[in-house]
């Protein structure tokens, strides 16, 4: 039944590690999972309150605009002028995305042609891949390795790949490594992008998930960025509205103008009343996560802290909901993590569902209730001292 650009996709690559969750419930066990990203902590009341009060207003319940409400694209450009110093045209260079994921869903659909490359980072979120496929461009990993930080090597790839490269896409802070890129990195982006013809997209999904004083930039500061760069936003991690499905694109107008052209083939926006709360989000107090940063700080500091203390060697991420740890003993990532969920009932996931060169990592998150974080590092203290 499915289409053979569906099969090329592959099978859900924790289908087996659910299979073993599913099977150690039917036994009772109590599990605990670190092993999804998603935000257990509400959504702040002004924005609840927003979408309330836009629920209400039978205007808010005709179709919206393709591109975004007037006042959601101001208020996401009047974010981006105010969070990183970049000025950007709300009617050019900023679209209303019905969160990060659906943009980068849909961006190779608007800008690639069949068999031309896409550059995906490996390990990565696996929508990169997936949507290259889908729109049948060709997927050339750039692999992230830890002695370079986690960044691409962009010398490493070859020319004959690079003739046929059209888009390259970037994701820091990294899911699922952690790692943060400075500015002086999408400088070198900019240029590499600039002397190939290629258009970078950078997924900034966490750069308000940040720790320790560290503030994230935007690939948007680099000068000249805006001619070949388009940035993914959300505000799922930030404003804790996963479920909301609400996020922007911005910069690079010709890249929008693509994305936004090859959507209203696809969908009908952003309910406005969802809008009319991130409205609310953008434009209110910013210190609003101010809370929420210090709770997944200490979370991280006692998760770290647990593993290090049975022999573990985990780095501590400054930014990101993600710790990712080496397998003890270079142990295969299915293998590690399918004996730590036997051993002690608490689901991680294996580093090789973000690509082959996750393999040799798990990633344990940070968005488990506090409680419930402190029974797994429990059950692991105990179970390997
Ligand atoms: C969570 C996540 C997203 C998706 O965000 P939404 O706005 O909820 O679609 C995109 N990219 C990365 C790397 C993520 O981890």
């Amino acid at each position: 039944m499915q289409s053979q650009r569906l099969r090329r996709i592959g099978a859900y690559m924790f289908a087996d590690l659910d299979r073993k969750q599913a099977v150690l419930e039917a036994r009772g066990v109590d599990v605990i999972n670190l092993g999804v990203g998603d935000p257990d902590l509400p959504t702040p009341p002004h924005i609840v309150r927003a979408l309330e009060e836009g629920a209400q207003d039978p205007r808010t319940h005709r179709y919206p605009p393709y591109r975004g409400t007037e006042a959601f694209l101001r208020a996401a450009a009047d974010w981006i002028l105010s969070r990183f110093g970049v000025r950007v045209d709300p009617e050019q260079e900023v679209l209303a995305l019905i969160g990060s994921k659906e943009g980068l869903a849909h961006l190779p659909w608007a800008v690639l042609n069949p068999s031309e490359v896409a550059l995906v980072p490996d390990p990565g979120y696996p929508v990169y891949r997936s949507s290259t496929i889908m729109a049948e461009g060709e997927v050339v990993a750039m692999p992230l390795e830890a002695d370079r930080g986690f960044l691409p090597d962009f010398d490493r790839i070859p020319t004959e790949v690079l003739r046929r490269a059209r888009l390259v896409f970037l994701n820091y802070p990294n899911n699922p490594t952690g790692a943060t890129a400075d500015l002086e990195f999408f400088a070198r982006a900019v240029e590499f992008a600039r002397r190939h013809n290629l258009l970078v997209a950078h997924d900034n999904s966490y750069c308000e998930i940040a720790y320790d004083g560290y503030r994230p930039p935007s690939i948007l500061e680099v000068d000249g960025a805006r001619e070949v760069a388009i940035e993914l936003h959300s505000l799922s991690k930030a404003f804790n509205m996963t479920g909301w499905r609400v996020g922007f694109a911005a910069g690079c107008a010709e890249a929008v103008g693509a994305l936004g052209a090859l959507k209203t083939n696809v969908d009908s926006g952003v309910f406005r009343a969802v809008q009319h709360a991130a409205v609310a989000a953008l434009t209110g107090p910013q210190d609003v996560i101010t809370p929420t940063l210090a709770t997944y700080r200490s979370r991280r500091d006692r998760l770290v802290s647990a593993l290090r203390s049975v022999g573990w060697s985990p780095p501590v991420p400054r930014a990101t909901l993600y710790v990712w740890m080496p397998t003890p003993g270079g142990a295969s990532s299915v293998a590690f993590a399918a004996e730590v969920l036997e051993r002690t009932g608490v689901v991680i996931t294996p580093g090789i569902g973000y690509g082959t060169h996750g393999e040799g990592y798990v990633r344990l998150s940070l968005t488990t209730p506090d409680a419930r974080l402190d029974e797994a590092l429990d059950r692991i203290r105990k179970a390997y001292a």
